[in-house]
């Protein structure tokens, strides 16, 4: 690859040196809601319960558990990319327009 040239992140083509880059930023994370606590929870056996979860836990792969919560991606696309993305994104939110 030529001094400063990159490669896209997505499609693999060479984004030549004085060339646009795109960044993408791309972030997945846990939605902290409401908790709802209901008679059956309170009558749950809380310490048995704890402890079941502290063995799921010691045998979790740590980065798996933070992936449930928190994702994140950074990557530089082209051109080409970004048209692609920007269209597909979108269609989807024309879809998730509020109607007034
Ligand atoms: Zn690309």
């Amino acid at each position: 690859m030529l001094n400063n040239a990159r490669a896209c992140q997505t499609c693999g083509a060479t984004i030549p040196a004085f060339t646009t880059a795109y960044t993408l930023r791309l972030q997945l994370f846990a939605e902290g809601g409401e908790i709802h606590i209901t008679p059956d929870d309170l009558a749950e056996d809380h310490e048995r319960r704890l402890l079941e979860l502290y063995r799921e836990a010691e045998c979790a792969d740590p980065q798996e558990m933070m992936d449930e919560v928190f994702e994140s991606y950074t990557l530089t696309i082209c051109e080409r990319c970004r048209h692609e993305f920007h269209d597909h994104f979108m269609q989807f939110l024309k879809s998730l327009k509020d109607t007034i």
